[in-house]
């Protein structure tokens, strides 16, 4: 396996002559590997030659400090899950002055609007963070494509925005959401769950589903109205926002049309731990 620290190190590597000119597929993520974050490579190992892997966990899209500390960082365990999928994935796996040098901060991006609503509006500063790491890494890695879950629909959004506006050459691949057998969606957070509450975490997505149902036949008030109604029965849960939006602009949906796509996105707090998710409506 190729496991690389230093940006300088894995740039002399994919600059040598037996990388050159192959087609190199990338797959950001923060570690803590669950199955979501290996469909992401297995998309990429089978469109490019070369598939790299990196695994930061970034300080500047953090919000809060406790979510930041606590954030689960398993990089033993993530580097057997890549070989176990192939040997031939690079890792990438920086420490934070590799990718940041001198000072940790954000740059301050303009995403024509997206980055102002649901994940935006709650967690402050997020989305310069991770448009600021994302193109870093774009600019260490240099990939073809870069593959993003759906999962994080505004952060694909978002990419896709940066790419374009930056006139990044790399194809932005959205992938599908992977869930546990109950339906929670996957995520390195779940993890930090007591058995309990991941269990019981099924009922957002039962939740998105029965509100998909709603939204069918009343307007989108009533089906937020329905949902946030739903999340009042069960005390574990704290609903942070249920926002129907439409999928190109994420503006929320005032009145539907029907030449719009929308989606159903939700924020939940259990045991003090944020969950999201997200489903087409
Ligand atoms: P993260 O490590 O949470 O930053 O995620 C890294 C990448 O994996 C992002 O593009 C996420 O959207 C994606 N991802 C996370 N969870 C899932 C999932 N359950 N299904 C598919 N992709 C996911």
């Amino acid at each position: 396996m190729q496991v690389f620290s230093n940006k300088l190190d894995l740039r002399n590597f994919l600059n040598s002559s037996n990388t050159n000119n192959k087609s190199i597929g990338f797959v950001p993520t923060m570690g803590a590997l669950h199955d979501g974050h290996l469909s992401l490579l297995k998309y990429s190992l089978k469109e490019n030659d070369i598939t790299l892997i990196s695994i930061f966990v970034n300080p500047t899209q953090f919000n809060n400090l406790e979510d930041l500390e606590k954030y689960p960082r398993t990089i033993e365990k993530d580097i057997e899950k890549i070989k176990s999928l192939s040997k031939e994935i690079i890792i990438y796996t920086p420490e934070v002055n590799d990718l940041y040098e001198k000072t940790i901060t954000s740059e301050k991006f303009d995403f024509d609007g997206l980055e102002n609503q649901m994940e935006g509006k709650h967690r402050p500063g997020h989305f310069d963070g991770v448009g600021t790491v994302v193109k870093k890494l774009f600019s260490v890695v240099k990939p073809n494509r870069a593959y993003f879950g759906e999962k994080d629909y505004q952060q694909l959004l978002i990419v896709k925005k940066l790419a374009s506006k930056y006139k990044i050459p790399v194809e932005i691949i959205g992938c599908p959401i992977l869930r546990e057998e109950n339906g929670l969606a996957m995520s390195s957070r779940n993890q930090r769950l007591s058995p309990e509450a991941r269990k019981k975490s099924c009922i957002i997505f039962e939740n998105l589903k029965k509100a998909k149902k709603n939204f069918k036949t009343q307007s989108a008030q009533k089906t937020k109205e329905f949902l946030e109604n739903e999340f009042q029965k069960n005390k574990m849960f704290t609903l942070e926002y249920f926002e129907i939006a439409d999928e190109e602009t994420l503006l929320p949906c005032k009145r539907k049309n029907k030449t719009k796509k929308y989606r159903g996105f939700i924020a939940v707090l259990v045991e003090n731990i944020r969950l999201i998710d997200n489903l087409r409506f």
